[in-house]
């Protein structure tokens, strides 16, 4: 602080039309230590300032030319003159002068006489006075500049909540000034975010530390997001720093979409699922419910993309993937009324993969019905420029924690099962084997004992006859396969049938029933010199197989039939699998002149638009379409339509499971062409058939009205 008490070499303009007062002034403040120059009037003033920028002026008021407070004026009114200090000396003591003085910018007045050995000190005092004005001034336009050029808005809040001040930030303020009813951040803020501040000004208040958290805000067309930073203030106050992240928030979002989201269906990708997944199992792991992985993948789908375009294909995925979603999101009848409905529950996995998760399962069961509806929902003809095409899935599941404890293996065994389904002939369904553990035990034992069971001669035909309806005339028979198991007696087909397709022995037995059935039709058609039709079920899976035409053809031969005398019932599912490859089987048998059926008509599938493309014979009406003919109306005019659109199509109709004479009236009524059903005969042995239809010459007559 030396130049303060020894003047430094700061300069004083001395400005005054008496020489005689210059001079003494003069010496007094150069023995004080300052620097001097002198003005003799207003405007030698005004020059000298601009010249020697003084530290201080001591100005004359009653001057020639520019009196003093003209002068003072000028001075104030240059931006480096604002601020300098101007001691006015006024020639006596009078209010009036000492107010023109004030009132023309000066900082200070001296009043004639000049009290000599005080001048310096007053001056001194001006000085020091004005240094930390100016020091003051710099630091707070320091700190203005600061605060202008961040983005920041700032408030300073009261632990009550109260807005103490508010700085808003340089960029377009999405955050409003609050106005004066929301002096409070309760009012300030919606409820939620408030609680949020609340929340951060405790802890900062508590533990003296600055706080961080994110927050948005919605007006009616946007939402924008805010970083928010709380640090302790003064006492009870706390500073609450607010940047705009809107636009970052965005990029971030987009980085995200672009990283974790599949282009083409917008479904999450597999490391996004991925990540989704392992909550879920961390969920089950504490609630104790299952998670089920379900993999499905398109059957043929790269035939679709080559044979109708890329441009199909993605139509395709598209569709599927909105199925998909909408089936998950149907699901929540069986999983928990609290799950969250935003969660993530399907990803596209590249390509025609898709996997789903069903979470909050509180068993097995449930997880077997969603996937069927899937299959079902799945199954629906994809319509795109007028064109309809099936598309079928196969489809794997796997569940938590029985098939797997962590999310690798629980993706990899729902994977392994889809590959058993597509095997299994697509279009179905597949458990990981290692899944229904209690059942598994039982199933393996069946298992084993089906394929010792050709070997061991348990299995056996079982033939239903069908006759025309209008003349009561035997028209042939279905061939059912038995199995008489030697410890647990005749096990049903729709058990051991549906385990043969999981474990891959189904071909086999088919090829057996083939063989069986056309050699029974051979002896029959010998015995009774009569040609006798003989259908056979075909089995998905078996269609599916190489050479499956030539197999059938073969058999046909080597029993010396003709291939007119036999059926091939093929159930919907195999149909409208795959509508080329399906075609391409289909036409070569027809072409060998064996007769096709389609087996159980009516159930399953909606849509029964592609019929005409597929050169079918006869379609067989399901039987629980024909079992509440009499109480069901709707059942009763869908087999209407049925026949009618078979005929359409100029294809037989034979209905199954006719029980009743009412059934059969109602059939004749609408031109039913063939029955088949308990009300004719139950399935029999060959024997039993042969005695009862084929042996005796008169046909078991209708009973009389009918
Ligand atoms: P499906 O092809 O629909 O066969 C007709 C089923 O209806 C047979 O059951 C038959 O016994 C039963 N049925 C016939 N008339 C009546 C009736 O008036 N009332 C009632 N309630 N039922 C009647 P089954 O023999 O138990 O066969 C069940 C299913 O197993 C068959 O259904 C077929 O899908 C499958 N299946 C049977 N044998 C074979 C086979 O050799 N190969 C293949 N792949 N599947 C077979
Ligand atoms: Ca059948
Ligand atoms: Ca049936």
């Amino acid at each position: 602080m030396e130049r303060a008490q020894h003047g430094g070499d700061d300069l004083i303009l001395v400005v005054d039309d008496d020489p005689t007062l210059r001079m003494l002034a003069r010496a007094t403040l150069e023995k004080a230590g300052f620097r001097v120059e002198e003005a003799e009037d207003g405007e030698q003033a005004l020059r000298k300032f601009i010249r020697h920028h003084p530290a201080v002026i001591m100005m004359d008021v009653e001057m020639p030319k520019l009196n003093g407070y003209e002068a003072c004026k000028r001075i104030r009114e240059d931006a480096v003159g604002a601020h300098v200090p101007v001691l006015m000396v006024t020639g006596l003591e009078d209010i009036e002068s000492v107010n023109r003085a004030y009132s023309a910018g000066a900082t200070d007045f001296l009043s004639k006489p000049i009290n000599w050995s005080l001048i310096s000190h007053r001056v001194r005092y001006v000085l020091r006075a004005s240094r930390t004005y100016q020091e003051l001034r710099t630091s707070e336009a320091k700190n203005n500049a600061l605060l202008n050029a961040m983005p920041d808005t700032l408030f300073v809040i009261r632990r009550n909540g109260d807005i103490v001040n508010f700085l808003a930030g340089n960029e377009a303020a999405t955050l409003p000034e609050p106005r004066g009813d929301q002096l409070n951040i309760r009012q300030y803020l919606p409820q939620a975010v408030a609680e949020k501040w609340f929340d951060s000004v405790t802890r900062v208040m508590r533990d003296g530390k600055a706080q961080q958290c994110e927050f948005s805000l919605t007006n009616e067309t946007q939402q924008y997001h805010y970083e928010l930073q709380m640090v302790p203030y003064l006492n009870d106050l706390t500073l609450a720093i607010v940047r705009e992240i809107t636009d970052r928030k965005r990029s971030e979002e987009e980085v995200h979409r672009l990283a974790y989201f599949d282009t083409l269906t917008g479904l999450p990708n597999r490391q996004l699922f991925h990540e989704q997944l392992s909550k879920a199992i961390k969920r089950a792991e504490k609630s104790g419910t299952k998670v089920a992985a379900l993999y499905v993948d398109l059957d043929n789908f790269k035939r679709i993309n080559d044979t109708l375009g890329h441009s199909f294909g993605d139509v395709v995925l598209k569709t599927i993937a909105n199925r998909l979603d909408s089936c998950i999101r149907a699901d929540d009848c069986v999983t928990r009324a609290d799950s969250n409905n935003d969660e993530i529950r399907l990803a596209r996995l590249g390509g025609d993969e898709f996997v789903a998760i069903l979470q909050d399962l509180e068993s097995e069961e449930d997880a077997v019905l969603v996937a069927d509806r899937i299959r079902q929902e799945l199954t629906k003809p994809v319509e795109h420029l007028g064109h309809e095409f099936v598309v079928t899935s196969s489809i794997g599941v796997s569940l938590y924690p029985h098939d797997g404890a962590d999310i690798d293996t629980l993706l990899k065994n729902a994977d392994v099962a889809m590959y058993q389904a597509k095997s299994a002939g697509r279009n179905s369904v597949r458990f990981y084997s290692g899944t229904m553990s209690l059942r598994s035990l039982e199933r393996l034992e069946l298992e084993n004992g089906l394929r010792y069971a050709i070997q061991r001669n348990e299995l056996s035909l079982h033939y239903q006859p069908k006759i025309h309806l209008e003349t009561g005339e035997f028209f042939g028979v279905e061939a059912l396969l038995r199995w008489e198991h030697p410890e647990r007696g005749d096990i049903p087909p729709s058990q051991f049938i549906p385990l043969a397709e999981e474990c891959g022995l189904i071909s086999t037995l088919g090829e057996w029933v083939l063989d069986q059935a056309c050699r029974q039709a051979k002896k029959w058609q010998d015995r009774y010199q009569r040609n006798i039709n003989i259908a056979v079920n075909v089995s998905s899976q078996q269609f599916f197989n190489a050479d499956f035409a030539d197999i059938v053809l073969k058999k046909v031969f080597d029993a010396g039939i003709s291939p007119s005398s036999l059926q091939l019932e093929l159930t919907e599912s195999i149909l409208m699998n795959d509508v080329i490859e399906t075609i391409a089987i289909l036409n070569k048998l027809k072409k060998a002149g064996t007769s096709l059926a389609m087996d159980d008509v009516g159930t399953g599938y909606s849509s029964l638009s592609y019929l005409n493309r597929l050169p079918l014979d006869t379609l067989k009406i399901d039987r629980t379409f024909v079992m509440d003919l009499e109480t069901n109306r709707e059942n009763a005019a869908i087999c209407a339509a049925i026949i009618a659109m078979a005929h359409n199509l100029d294809l037989l109709v034979v209905a199954e499971g006719v029980e009743t004479e009412a059934q059969k009236a109602y059939l004749l009524s609408h031109h039913c062409d063939q029955i088949q059903g308990y009300l004719i005969s139950k399935p029999l042995p060959a024997e039993q058939l042969e005695n009862a239809f084929l042996a005796t010459a008169e046909m078991p007559s209708p009973v009389p009205g009918a």
